[in-house]
């Protein structure tokens, strides 16, 4: 699509509901008003995304998101020249949509993302706050509001992938776990529309669930989980049912590993 034609990006005109878990909100408003970059750390599904969509909320500034992997290279991120009819016309990536528009750009899992594509983002993360197109010639300075957020999770393939510390000190980092009991039983409830008893049991049950992690589970429930598992309960799907779908199948496929699971959730409800 032309570039001229492509319509901009809006900030959210509902507010995407979050449920704090401490400071985080502030120290994002100050991180946002003194131009520095964030990232995001935290295990997948703990509501690192949400995080950021209701901040971009309550900034009031658009939000471009993309997810990154291992395939991702700069001129995703930056544009192309697209080959037309009559000759070839330049058409600008997501983040350069972002630092023209002074959108929040959020870098799902940037670990997942190439070297020499992290590269691109280093002078935009210090005072300069420009974005060097070397195909167009262009040193494109960000427009007020534009902030940089990634997302990374760091149990996740910690041998094979890691930041460069000349990339992890661009941001100030922000760490995200898994919300304490009470809140997490909140948000399933507020999410699937459960009711209390069972968002505090799926609750209880993810809390078990979690302490097997490195001792044979690789990957323990998220909050995301949960919410699916009461929303099918939600739906007339027994709750023991709900959860061998959404939480036992998803975490594991060893056959040992899904009995012990199961027989967690039988002992719950
Ligand atoms: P991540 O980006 O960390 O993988 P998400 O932000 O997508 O995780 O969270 C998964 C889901 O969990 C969200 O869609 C939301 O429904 C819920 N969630 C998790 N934490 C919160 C929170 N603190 N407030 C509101 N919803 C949350």
């Amino acid at each position: 699509m032309n570039p001229d034609l492509r319509p901009l990006a809006e900030a959210s005109a509902s507010e995407p509901w979050y449920q704090p878990a401490g400071n985080e909100v502030e120290l994002f408003e100050q991180c946002h008003a003194h131009q520095l970059a964030v990232m995001l750390k935290g295990p997948t599904g703990c509501g690192k995304t949400r995080f950021v969509e209701h901040m971009a909320w309550r900034l009031g500034r658009p939000l471009i998101t993309i997810a990154c992997h291992d395939d991702l290279a700069a001129s995703d991120l930056i544009g192309r020249y697209l080959i037309q009819h009559d000759g070839t016309v330049w058409q600008d990536g997501p983040l350069t949509r972002a630092v023209r528009q002074g959108a929040i750009c959020y870098l799902d899992e940037v670990v997942e993302a190439r070297q020499d594509t992290v590269v691109v983002l280093h002078a935009l993360t210090d005072h300069r706050r420009i974005l060097p197109i070397d195909k167009t010639g262009e040193n494109l300075q960000a427009a007020p509001g534009f902030q940089l957020v990634v997302s990374y999770n760091p149990g996740y393939q910690r041998m094979l992938k890691d930041l460069k510390p000349s990339t992890r000190q661009r941001f100030v980092a922000m760490d995200l776990d898994f919300p304490a009991a009470e809140h997490e039983a909140n948000i399933v409830r507020h999410e699937s529309g459960v009711d209390h008893a069972t968002a505090t049991g799926l609750v209880s049950l993810a809390l078990r669930i979690r302490q097997l992690k490195d001792r044979g589970l690789s990957e323990v429930p998220s909050t995301r989980l949960l919410i699916a598992a009461a929303t099918l309960s939600t739906c007339g799907i027994g709750l023991r049912e709900a959860c061998y779908a959404a939480i036992v199948s998803p975490l594991s496929d060893e056959p040992s590993m899904i009995d012990a699971l199961r027989d967690l959730v039988d002992g719950t409800f």
